[in-house]
């Protein structure tokens, strides 16, 4: 009998939250919605023609600590300005439960990813022991990928990421800030603030040989090596 109470009572409280229930198409939920208000106070936009995601300078903006705990917590703090008392006291343990570990699971991941992003998305010259660093983040980012997304596919971008990388800055000894789409958009402002310099010059093409060969000193591993060594020379 008491087993007969149980059931019928868990049945009530299941339909109960069945009628409680409002459908929200994908992406429209209040936790969204309020995940787009933080990017928007960081001043990060997703670019509807990247299908959302984030592009460029955007990227950098949203792989700092202060970015990744508000946007970690925002689920939290939704959940905790809707709850109302007509919420069961089981089902508002569980979605404080569901937002903490929301929070800590994609903080973890996304501290992991942005310590990859810090040391891979630049035009610096990078130190075997700098590659060494960013060898051991990107292996830990993987893992905690795999452990937190188990059904997920890895994508060739994480491929890439895990099996190639290292191995081509081992190669070339400096960031992929020159080769990918991210870097090139971070780059962008350097070409913009040489283009204000030069733009007295009249002829176009020793407008543009100018800001190419500015562009070339200032982003050749060996001549920023060399610039370093004299520099140091000068102080002694
Ligand atoms: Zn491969």
């Amino acid at each position: 009998m008491n087993l007969a109470c149980k059931i019928i009572a868990s049945i009530c409280f299941s339909q109960e939250i069945e009628m409680n229930r409002a459908d929200l198409a994908y992406g429209t939920g209040p936790v969204v919605s309020s995940l787009d208000k933080v990017l928007s106070t960081f001043h990060v936009q997703r670019q509807a023609y990247h299908g959302k995601s984030f592009v460029g300078n955007h990227v950098h903006r949203c792989c700092t600590v202060e970015v990744i705990e508000a946007l970690t917590a925002a689920p939290m703090k939704v959940m905790l300005e809707n709850m109302t008392d007509d919420v069961p006291l089981a089902a508002h343990e569980q979605l404080l439960r569901e937002s903490a570990n929301i929070k800590k699971k994609y903080s973890d991941i996304f501290l992991k990813f942005a310590d990859v992003h810090h040391g891979i998305n630049h035009a610096r010259a990078i130190s075997p022991e700098e590659i060494n660093q960013i060898d051991i983040c990107i292996k830990e980012f993987l893992n905690s990928f795999r452990a937190s997304f188990p059904s997920s596919n890895i994508s060739p971008s994480l491929h890439l990421l895990e099996d190639h990388a290292v191995e081509q800055l081992r190669k070339f000894r400096v960031g992929f800030s020159l080769l990918n789409e991210q870097g090139g958009e971070l780059i962008h402002t350097d070409f913009n603030r040489t283009g204000r310099v030069v733009h007295g010059m009249r002829d176009p093409l020793q407008r543009l040989m100018a800001v190419m060969r500015r562009h070339l000193v200032g982003t050749t591993p060996e001549v920023q090596t060399n610039i370093a060594k004299t520099s140091r020379k000068h102080e002694y």
